[in-house]
């Protein structure tokens, strides 16, 4: 496909004007060096989509606020997968990235005390100490101890269900407060929940029948995700409350029928639940810094360039609605457009 099709765009950084380089093709940017247009000075390119173009920065750290840097690369390059580190790190320099909105948030939460806070405004009422936070395994701050100490259990646990050392499970968040309980947080930005059909992938985690009521359920739910982080959450609580809770931005119709069998195949308790809750509802309760706010929103936005200023998406909107109804518990809105 020629490339005279694809306009020139201002860098979002400095403004300068981003004509196309020269190219007979006009294949997908997996990364800086593919983008056709790119800023050197800002180092930093949009990718080679017609609409909507992906912003890509060459130092993946600079796609998050500079207040919540510090910490991000070390992150990522610890992360519990290592297969999966290197395009992990590729990922999260996308403006479209689900893992740098989940740092954003969550390391800002950590660094300022507020994760107990954000975690009640979703009805966490165990979370009443500050808490320990771990981001993909990795305890943050680095120096956490209370944090090393979920580490090293999760690796135990990985190690218990026989996972490979080089991919293990990587829950995307942790909150662990001590002897009170326990949240794991499944993210998700526009993606769906990772369905999977081969039953025979459950196996290991289905074991335990003391965490599930129905096995057989979880399996046709295909909410392999999920179904991982309820055992490894069972797992890491012991005796705790323990809270999954699945973070979106909206409800997806098309979700709904899963994840209502995913639910009735988990032995919950009322003191261990499957929740989804939106992003509106975790951090809409509490006052944010400006810059918080813009990445926030930014965030939560379908599209993907950082320049854009198209507003809210539906699904944003629905889920800042939704804010004052108060928590969605495996609860669809059939109004809520399922994005894709
Ligand atoms: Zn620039």
């Amino acid at each position: 496909m020629s490339t005279e099709i694809l306009k020139p765009l201002p860098c979002p950084a400095c403004g300068t004007p981003l004509v196309p380089a020269p190219s007979v093709s006009r294949k997908p940017a997996a990364k800086l060096a593919d983008c056709l247009r790119k800023c050197a000075t800002c180092d930093l390119g949009y990718s080679n989509a017609l609409n909507d173009p992906t912003v890509i920065h060459g130092d993946a750290a600079a796609n998050v606020p500079i207040e919540v840097r510090p910490g991000v690369t070390y992150t990522l390059s610890n992360s519990l997968n290592v297969r999966n580190r290197r395009s992990k790190m590729a990922k999260f320099g996308f403006s479209t990235s689900e893992d740098a909105l989940t740092w954003t948030a969550f390391s800002y939460l950590a660094g300022q005390g507020l994760l107990a806070q954000a975690l009640q405004g979703i009805a966490i009422s165990f979370a009443t100490s500050p808490g320990a936070l771990l981001l993909w395994g990795v305890p943050v701050p680095a120096a956490d101890s209370q944090a090393q100490v979920v580490e090293k259990r999760l690796v135990e646990v990985s190690d218990q269900l026989r996972e490979s050392p080089l991919s293990r499970s990587e829950p995307d968040v942790i909150v662990d407060f001590g002897s009170a309980g326990l949240v794991l947080i499944e993210v998700k930005r526009f993606s769906r929940n990772e369905c999977r059909k081969d039953a025979e992938i459950f196996t290991r985690y289905l074991s335990a029948n003391v965490f599930f009521h129905n096995p057989r359920l979880v399996v046709a739910s295909g909410l392999y995700e999920l179904a991982r982080n309820w055992r490894i959450g069972c797992e890491l609580a012991g005796g705790r409350p323990l809270q999954l809770v699945n973070l979106v931005v909206a409800p997806r119709a098309a979700e709904t029928a899963r994840l209502q069998k995913f639910q009735s195949g988990l032995a919950v308790t009322p003191q261990r639940v499957f929740r989804q809750v939106t992003w509106a509802n975790l951090l809409g309760a509490f006052k944010k810094p400006g810059w918080l706010e813009i990445a926030i929103a930014k965030g939560l936005r379908k599209s993907g360039s950082i320049g854009s200023d198209k507003g809210t998406s539906t699904a944003a909107r629905a889920s800042t609605a939704e804010c004052s109804r108060g928590i969605s518990c495996c609860s669809v809105d059939a109004q809520t457009r399922g994005p894709n």
